[in-house]
């Protein structure tokens, strides 16, 4: 197709910092550029401890590690998600709690948080859908009552602000990813953020497969050695050098970013309207991370049309997530139909426009000028 959905490109040193990694005669992980990432995440974000990972689904699977997530263990996590912030835990045995979603933001739908908690919960996940921070005062505060840790799948709102905090400073940990379709990438890649300083120090050992071998090169313990479960997360510093090029970047990125979503916003306004097409929520009080565009036709049927007359255009827009509940996977859990009906209703309805760094201005000016020509009826 003419016009990609996401167009991953480098913005900055990628190929430079690549040659250097090789160069420099560490090629595993926590090297150089490994480090800088690190310093650069802490400082910007204000976290204690950041880790760079393989993906986001092994962040994800870390902290059901660190927090000892075990069989009959019960985590709440929102209908409207990718498998990993499920499966990290279904994985340690847990059983996943659905939330349906807030029908503004799609956002895990606070007024529904209460009463999903049990004597057995042991996290609740908010992920901050299209880089759009979740209402995080209800959300804490009800996590705090309870005394449940919040672990933020913070996949899509790297940067993004709730209150004037960054989102991914909430929970008492946070996952990123750098996959190629996320802000910032190295085509594969992830990061856990670790708010709470307690969790640090085995965060670091479960990354090292079980051993304290960062204690060990930092002259802190004399014998390297398998201290506890764990496994392999670090990535190559080679893709560290990739990723630092995008982080260096950051506002470069953003700032198109903000440019390219707040063009199609303006664009499609009136055309929304006219069409009863809903277009996306973001409220006073948050920083959106312009992680994507959608839209939600008024159907099932006008969108799938709608995704039809695009690729007749050349231009490739795509759907999202289904209800996990309605996965072959959460059938066996039980999920039932109408369990959570707003994810049901927007699963069918929601189509993302092409958006990336990648995307030129005469590339959008084309998407825009067929989006407008689009009729429902
Ligand atoms: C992309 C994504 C993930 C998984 O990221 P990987 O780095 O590919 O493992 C998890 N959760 C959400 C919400 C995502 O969008």
């Amino acid at each position: 197709m003419k016009i990609p959905f996401n167009n991953p490109v480098p913005v900055g040193n990628e190929e430079e910092n690549i040659k250097i990694a090789l160069q420099s005669g560490h090629l595993s992980g926590d090297g150089a550029f490994t480090k800088k990432c690190h310093t650069l995440l802490e400082e910007t974000l204000g976290v204690p401890k950041v880790l760079l990972t393989t993906s986001c689904t092994h962040a994800l699977e870390m902290m059901a590690i660190l927090l000892d997530i075990w069989e009959g263990d019960e985590v709440i996590i929102p209908d409207f998600t990718f498998v990993s912030t499920v499966n990290a835990f279904v994985l340690r045995g847990a059983h996943p709690v659905f939330v349906d979603i807030r029908p503004d933001t799609l956002n895990l739908d606070e007024s529904k948080l209460e009463e999903a908690i049990t004597p057995r919960t042991k996290a609740i996940v908010p992920v901050h859908y299209a880089g759009v921070g979740c209402e995080m005062d209800a959300i804490m505060g009800i996590a705090q009552h309870h005394k449940i840790p919040v672990l933020e799948d913070n996949a899509h709102a790297l940067f993004a602000k709730y209150k004037g905090k960054y989102m991914g400073t909430f929970g008492s940990m946070a996952a990123q990813s750098f996959h190629e379709t996320k802000n910032f990438s190295c085509g594969e890649g992830g990061a856990l953020l670790i708010n709470d300083h307690k969790l640090v120090e085995r965060a670091e050992i479960v990354r090292e497969k079980g051993t304290n071998r960062s204690r060990f090169f930092r002259g802190q313990v004399d014998k390297y050695t398998w201290v506890d479960i764990g496994s392999s997360y670090l990535p190559s510093d080679i893709l560290a050098g990739v990723l630092y090029a995008q982080l260096e970047e950051r506002e470069k990125i953003q700032a198109y970013r903000k440019t390219l979503w707040e063009t199609y916003h303006f664009a499609l306004k009136d055309w929304a309207e006219k069409e009863n097409i809903q277009l996306p929520t973001v409220p006073e009080h948050t920083e959106q991370a312009y992680h994507m565009f959608y839209i939600l036709l008024p159907n099932l049927d006008a969108r799938q049309k709608f995704i039809a007359y695009l690729r007749e255009h050349d231009i490739h827009s795509v759907f999202h997530y289904l209800p996990l509940h309605l996965s072959d996977m959460g059938i066996r859990l039980g999920g039932r139909p109408d369990d959570f009906p707003i994810t049901e209703d927007v699963s069918n309805r929601l189509v993302r426009l092409p958006f990336s760094y990648g995307l030129s201005s005469s590339e959008q000016e084309q998407v825009i000028d067929s989006v407008l020509r689009f009729k429902v009826l």
